[in-house]
């Protein structure tokens, strides 16, 4: 499918089926190593807020620099690493650098505002929002969603830089939720007491009924991006207008903001935004790049 060859610029450079079936066996004893030599790597995609253009955090998405394959996306070895629980060690340094990021940036944007402030000689120039730090959010995996360190090693890592828990945003996929009781909440539920904003991603591509929403202690529904594909047509599918038109309601009802994946072009995003969606996230505002695509100032995208 197109989503999957487009979606992903990696999947491109490996197309044949059995030299991935051998290569699954050795990225899997690979990726202790991996981790140790420093192989992995984070990319930083903004998220915009629809109403005014501005950019409201960044979600982390690992990669990998392979020395022999090259570079690698997470649909490669994110599932081998949660086989193994890799994932364990390798999402805690996700976590970590993703934070340390997101306090760089907002580092950077104090100083950038400081000086502009003086060099304008008044203090009230950047609007109230530009001054909020950026929030950056970071996927988690069902393993570490099980995993008993998920509460002390988030809090941990915040405190070590100094970082608002509101700062911080872990998406897990509504999928990895399903049929979780109340005892395997918890973590999330005591994360979400904290202040630590939980997604609920890929959401509308699970089983979860509707009802469940109401127990799970989520901030934003991230709607998958296979909804964002209908409204791309002339006119936009009217079933899938129906039926975003129908989870923003529900969402704002339930005090849940949604945020759209998946934006590729404007048509789209005025759709979605004349929906009620509240933030995007896609290819049409920015492609997912280095830390360094965001020292511009931050600024307002299309
Ligand atoms: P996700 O969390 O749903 O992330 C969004 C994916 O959509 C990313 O793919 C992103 O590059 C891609 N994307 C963003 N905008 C567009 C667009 O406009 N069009 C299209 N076609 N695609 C877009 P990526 O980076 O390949 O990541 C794939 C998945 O791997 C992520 O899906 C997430 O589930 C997982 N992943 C990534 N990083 C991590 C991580 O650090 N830990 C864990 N556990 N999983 C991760
Ligand atoms: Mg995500
Ligand atoms: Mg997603
Ligand atoms: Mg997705």
């Amino acid at each position: 499918r197109a989503k999957d060859a487009g979606g992903n610029r990696y999947e491109l450079a490996d197309p044949d089926s059995d030299a991935r079936a051998i290569d699954r066996h050795s990225l899997t004893n690979r990726l202790p190593a991996a981790l140790e030599r420093d192989e992995f790597f984070l990319e930083y995609q903004p998220l915009i807020r629809m109403s005014d253009g501005h950019v409201d955090g960044a979600e982390a998405l690992v990669r990998w620099k392979h020395p022999v394959h090259g570079l690698l996306g997470p649909d490669r070895f994110i599932p081998l690493a949660e086989h193994t629980g890799l994932i364990v060690p390798l999402g805690r340094w996700v976590m970590e650098q993703a934070v340390r990021q997101a306090c760089a940036w907002h580092e950077e944007r104090n100083n950038a505002g400081k000086k502009k402030g003086r060099a304008k000689g008044k203090g009230k120039d950047a609007s109230e929002g530009d001054r909020r730090p950026l929030r950056v959010n970071v996927n988690l995996s069902p393993r570490q969603l099980h995993h008993p360190d998920l509460v002390p090693d988030t809090v941990a890592v915040l405190e070590a830089a100094g970082m608002a828990p509101s700062s911080l945003c872990l998406e897990v996929t509504e999928s990895a939720l399903i049929g979780a009781d109340e005892d395997e909440l918890k973590p999330l539920r005591q994360l979400a007491e904290l202040g630590v904003e939980i997604a609920l991603d890929d959401f509308g591509t699970g089983y979860s009924n509707l009802a469940n929403l109401r127990r799970l202690p989520a901030t934003t529904l991230k709607l998958d991006r296979s909804f964002t594909r209908g409204l791309q047509q002339h006119p936009a599918d009217p079933a899938d207008v129906t039926f975003v038109e129908g989870i923003v309601t529900l969402a704002h009802a339930l005090g849940l903001a949604v945020t759209v994946e998946g934006v590729e072009t404007e048509h789209q995003a005025s759709k979605l935004r004349d929906l009620g969606c509240d933030t995007a996230q896609g290819w049409y505002y920015a492609r997912p790049g280095p830390p360094s695509s965001f020292q511009q100032g931050f600024a307002v995208l299309p």
